[in-house]
């Protein structure tokens, strides 16, 4: 036991003896002896009478022996009270005391413990505790912000003792499972009964086999709430092994990813649907197509690929609204899935395009009375938003192996078929041929060279001459576009008019054959020759994008040509599909005096409304009438009719294609005004234009 003899000391020095000193003065924890100083019987102060050497290299206070507390560390008495107060407990001859204590002025925490060897005096050995209270509070804070964690992640903790086979788990867990607090027990029972049916079984070979393989466990099951609602669960854990490596006990977290799931499950969706129709889109019809084609290879079957576009969906669109475009986009898909198999694929390619999947293909005639099918089903009326309306579609197919191996071809060639259909006049569907191919790549390469015809110079005007039928004086020659290819030869508009027109060249190509027209009437005014009209053919892409009256009053002004020897051909199908775009184009040019027929008549729609409305000087009647008008009574009959049909809205009249005298007789005899054809003669150009006008003369 040490003992302390103050007493044989100087005053303020103690001493200590023997064998008890050289255990203090080595002992590794801090010791003072100190005398309590009391005012008004309160612990106030106390002063230093030993300190040993452990208490200056732990604290950093030396020479503090006969100094007061209060004066090697001023306000110790406001920031540590308790210090006094149980310091002042102990000298006042208290049970000695074990305590824990913060001393701001030296930063420092100190487990001390005080006992009084006398009366108004406490010895107090200490140690240095910051650091491991500072441990400790890290590791408070940590599992604070732990339960915070779970608690704002909803997480459930759960702790399993392999080795005594107990579960234990967190009040969260409990109502993360919907149990009742109350009576739930943390078994694996309890766990099986929670687990969605259909994945206890997975759910149990997962923790399993994080286990076996000492990996951190990943679990997701769906569980079933008492209310029948069914949720997501992701379980996380990572078990804990003795030397040996044998598995003692794993804890782990539950987590409710129900929501996560739902959003994944929309992204998903949205991915691989088309919003409008929630049809699958073309990525997904992509995969299918190739699942496909794999399974057909392997079971000697074929796949059919129907590409379909409405026929008339941009009018619609434009002229009832996007609202009603959209029903009707919706209602064709649902007919369109009501047309199939459950094995078929329907998908929306966008705009007004599908494509349909055909699979376990053996014969033609199935796929033949599924494309006969879905044409029929989409052509009958649509109720709409009030409107009924109707939407036809064009259908191409395609046949894998047989058109294509690729599935991206197969594609390019269901739409080529497509375009086909279209072209004749939709509501149909069309069958893939190589033909089609060829025409496709042949009209490629025509698009190409077209752009450099224009720039090289390499069109030119021939001319056809229009006869007075009662005179047989030329009256008129028609220009009709020529191109010489470096490539082709010769090349007639039938062959390269339709693809200016797809690609938009026909609108400066229109232009230069306007120019042209109107300087070669010039050239042979000048030469003296009889006035004659210039008739120049135009195309319905030259009214809806070119800006067709600048063009020609242009045309005219730079040749130097009056209006009134111009004549400009359109077709009825220009004015009846183009109505509002050439209505007010071809009566302004009317009133600059330009003349105005209409080519192929009896071809189109033959309304008598739009001769109406439109200011027209003539019909040109269609040859397919005229060419055949001698041998056949119906043609014959047409002919007449038109002419009679003429002659009452005072319009003049031109039959084309006149091939014979004996037509020529004919038309005499039911006045028809004028005619044309290779019987007078084949289109020529300019040149010898000029000689047939000087022997006609
Ligand atoms: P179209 O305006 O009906 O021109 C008459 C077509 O019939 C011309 O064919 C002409 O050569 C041909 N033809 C004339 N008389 C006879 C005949 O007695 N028997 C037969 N079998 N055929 C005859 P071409 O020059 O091949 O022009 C075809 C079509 O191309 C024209 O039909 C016209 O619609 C269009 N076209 C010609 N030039 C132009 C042009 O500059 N611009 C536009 N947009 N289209 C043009
Ligand atoms: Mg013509
Ligand atoms: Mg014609």
């Amino acid at each position: 036991m040490l003992s302390v003899d103050a007493e044989k000391s100087a005053p303020g020095m103690i001493s200590i003896a023997g064998e008890a000193e050289t255990i203090v003065e080595h002992m590794l924890n801090g010791m003072t002896y100190c005398r309590m100083l009391f005012e008004d019987g309160q612990p106030r102060d106390f002063i230093y009478l030993y300190t040993n050497p452990a208490f200056e290299s732990l604290t950093g206070l030396s020479g503090v022996i006969g100094k007061r507390v209060t004066d090697v560390i001023p306000d110790i008495h406001e920031s540590n009270p308790l210090l006094f107060e149980i310091f002042g407990r102990v000298a006042r001859g208290g049970e000695p005391e074990a305590f824990e204590t913060h001393v701001e002025a030296l930063g420092m925490w100190f487990s001390v413990t005080v006992y009084s060897p006398r009366p108004e005096h406490f010895v107090a050995v200490f140690d240095v505790i910051t650091e491991r209270k500072r441990a400790e509070r890290e590791l408070l804070l940590a599992n604070e912000r732990l339960l915070l964690a779970q608690r704002t992640a909803g997480a459930g903790v759960w702790d399993w003792d392999i080795l005594k086979g107990t579960l234990t788990w967190s009040d969260e867990l409990t109502h993360l499972f919907g149990l009742n607090p109350a009576t739930a027990v943390a078994t694996f029972d309890t766990w099986r009964n929670v687990v969605h049916p259909d994945d206890v079984q997975r759910a149990e070979e997962v923790i399993m086999a994080s286990l076996r393989d000492h990996a951190p466990l990943f679990n997701e099951y769906r569980i079933v709430l008492p209310t029948g609602a069914v949720r997501w669960i992701d379980a996380f854990g990572d078990a804990t092994y003795d030397a040996d490596g044998n598995v003692q006990r794993m804890i782990g977290i539950c987590i409710d990813v129900t929501e996560r799931k739902k959003a994944e499950a929309q992204i998903e969706f949205l991915a691989h649907h088309d919003h409008l129709t929630q049809l699958p889109n073309r990525f997904v019809a992509m995969e299918r197509l190739k699942m496909a084609m794999a399974y057909a290879d392997r079971a000697h079957e074929n796949v059919a690929l129907l590409f379909l576009d409405l026929d008339r969906f941009k009018p619609i669109n434009d002229s009832l609204g996007h609202t009603v475009g959209d029903l009707l986009l919706v209602e064709v898909a649902r007919r369109l899935q009501a047309c199939l198999r459950e094995t078929d694929t329907v998908s929306r390619q966008g705009g007004d395009e599908f494509l349909v999947i055909l699979t376990h293909i053996h014969d033609l005639a199935a796929v033949t009375g599924s494309a006969a099918k879905i044409v029929a089903a989409l052509a009958a009326p649509y109720e709409i938003d009030g409107h009924v309306l109707e939407a036809t579609v064009s259908v191409g197919l395609a046949i894998y192996p047989n058109d294509a191996r690729e599935p991206e071809t197969l594609m390019q060639r269901a739409d080529t078929a497509m375009y086909h259909a279209k072209d004749s006049g939709g509501n149909d569907y069309t069958f893939f041929s190589e033909q089609m191919n060829a025409a496709v790549a042949l009209a490629h390469a025509i698009r190409g060279e077209l752009r450099q015809a224009l720039a090289e110079g390499e069109f030119e005007l021939h001319f056809q001459p229009q006869h007075d039928l009662a005179s047989g004086r030329v009256v008129g020659a028609e220009a009709l576009l020529r191109w010489h290819s470096p490539r082709r030869g010769l090349v007639l508009p039938g062959e390269f008019i339709s693809i200016a027109e797809d690609c938009g060249l026909i609108v400066p190509i229109g232009d230069w054959v306007l120019q042209e027209a109107c300087r070669q009437a010039v050239r042979w005014q000048q030469a003296g020759l009889p006035e004659l009209t210039v008739a120049v053919n135009l195309s319905a892409i030259q009214l809806r994008r070119g800006n067709l009256q600048q063009s020609v009053v242009r045309a005219l002004g730079a040749a130097g040509l009056a209006p009134a020897l111009l004549e400009l051909e359109l077709t009825e199908s220009i004015l009846i599909m183009e109505a509002e775009n050439a209505l007010e184009a071809v009566r302004n040019l009317k009133s600059l005096g330009i003349r105005f027929a209409i080519d192929d008549f009896g071809t189109g729609y033959s309304s008598l409304a739009y001769l109406k409305r439109f200011p027209i000087d003539r019909l040109k009647i269609a040859q397919t009438f005229v060419k055949d008008m001698d041998t056949n009574p119906e043609d014959a009959a047409i002919v007449h009719g038109i002419i009679q049909m003429a002659r009452a809205l005072k319009l003049k009249t031109l039959a084309e294609g006149i091939e014979t005298e004996d037509t020529i007789e004919h038309l005499r005899l039911h006045h028809c005004d004028e005619a044309q054809g290779d019987h007078f003669s084949k289109p020529l150009p300019a040149e010898e234009f000029t000689h047939y006008l000087l022997a006609a003369a």
